[in-house]
């Protein structure tokens, strides 16, 4: 694209601080690109990072989620709760454990679950709980935490876009709960592609980590100073390489920068949008949150996504709800919040290259095309 194409008319892209390139260069040259000490470097600085004790590197943000699931105990014939309104990854994390997704509501203005929706939706069958940090806005289950263990019901957070997030005082992945990141390509923070799980015990962690690597239960060095290999059981090839685990390392040490600029830009926003009665800004709690999306609400969302995109304005829409999608139909049920905030909801432009101008370009933008004022 053009160089000086305005950067609201761009979709979001990679946010490189500018060691990536390097450290992906390094691994090339040292020839080894499966999971290596560059890979486990990873796992211990973000583990440092959110203060936990250890953390499994995988593929990508659905591998931590299939694999926290069945590290959970969650199978055919469980049921996992789990809000309509999210990514559909989510969901195909549910299904690729043979569970079935229990979709309920979410809060209409955070876009988030709540104690409540779960409570109602508790079955003898239910083993999960799946909040979505929509946004980036953590989810406190803390009022419902005794109930939920006495049922032996886990919560298994997708916090995709809440890396760097707090939850009151600590760190989103900090909190207690099974925690699944995405280090996709515009998440807080990219490994290009790749995953993280933070898991509850030394057994959930030994759990996932057979699971990435095939069943297969041995080091590197154990692999290649042996004749054999020991299938343990069920696995999946789930490792992060290494070349993605160089991104994640490289990025890692910027992340202040990242959450300070996505503050700064979703302030800016709700600053800009107050001059716009006709949205409503879905709130992602900034003070405690790296900000991942800006999404509003507005009643002609159709017209008004239609005039943006005329306008130059890349703006979509997260998500359409799951429980519509033909392929999760058996699971369908009646949501009349979220499918009225899936008419609504806009993604404004939201990424680390935008500057002041462009959000009030957006809003601006968003003014005209909500009709002027009222
Ligand atoms: C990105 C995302 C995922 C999936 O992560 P991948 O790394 O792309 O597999 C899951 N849930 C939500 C809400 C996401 O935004």
């Amino acid at each position: 694209m053009n160089p000086t194409t305005p950067e609201y008319r761009r979709n979001a892209t990679p946010f490189l601080y500018g060691g990536e390139a390097d450290a992906v260069a390094r691994v090339l040259k040292a020839g080894q690109y499966g999971h290596t000490q560059v890979t486990e470097e990873f796992e211990r600085k973000v583990a440092a990072f959110l203060g936990v004790p250890d953390a499994v590197a995988v593929t990508s943000g659905t591998a931590a989620m299939h694999t926290a699931l069945l590290a959970a105990g969650v199978g055919p014939g469980h049921e996992v709760i789990v809000p309509s309104l999210t990514f559909c990854a989510t969901i195909q994390a549910v299904l690729a454990c043979g569970a079935a997704p229990r979709f309920i509501e979410v809060n209409p203005g955070t876009l988030c679950i709540e104690p409540d929706a779960v409570m109602e939706a508790i079955t003898p069958d239910t083993r999960a709980v799946m909040p979505v940090l929509y946004g980036g806005r953590a989810v406190d289950l803390t009022e419902i935490r005794d109930t939920l263990d006495r049922r032996d019901i886990a919560v298994v957070e997708d916090a995709a876009h809440a890396f760097g997030s707090y939850r009151g005082s600590v760190r989103v992945g900090s909190t207690g709960d099974l925690t699944c990141f995405s280090f996709g390509p515009i998440k807080n923070l990219t490994c290009g592609q790749g995953g993280m799980v933070i898991p509850r015990t030394p057994a959930e962690a030994a759990t996932v980590r057979q699971l990435r690597l095939l069943g297969v239960v041995a080091s590197q060095a154990q692999r290649q100073a042996a004749t054999s290999y020991r299938v343990e059981g069920f696995g999946l090839r789930y490792q992060l390489s290494s070349l993605n685990a160089a991104i994640g390392l490289a990025q890692l040490p910027k992340f202040k920068t990242t959450e300070v600029n996505r503050q700064e830009l979703w302030r800016s926003y709700r600053c800009a949008l107050r001059d716009v009665p006709a949205v409503r800004l879905v709130d992602v709690d900034v003070d405690h949150s790296v900000p991942h999306l800006c999404v509003v609400r507005v009643a002609d969302r159709e017209e008004v996504f239609r005039r943006m995109l005329a306008a130059g304005v890349a703006v979509g829409v997260h998500y359409p709800p799951n429980h519509l999608q033909p392929a999760f139909a058996p699971w369908r049920r009646v949501l009349p919040v979220t499918e009225q905030a899936g008419r609504e909801i806009l993604t404004l432009p939201f990424h680390q290259h935008m500057t002041d101008d462009d959000v009030r370009h957006v809003a601006a933008t968003l003014k005209a095309a909500t009709g002027g004022g009222q």
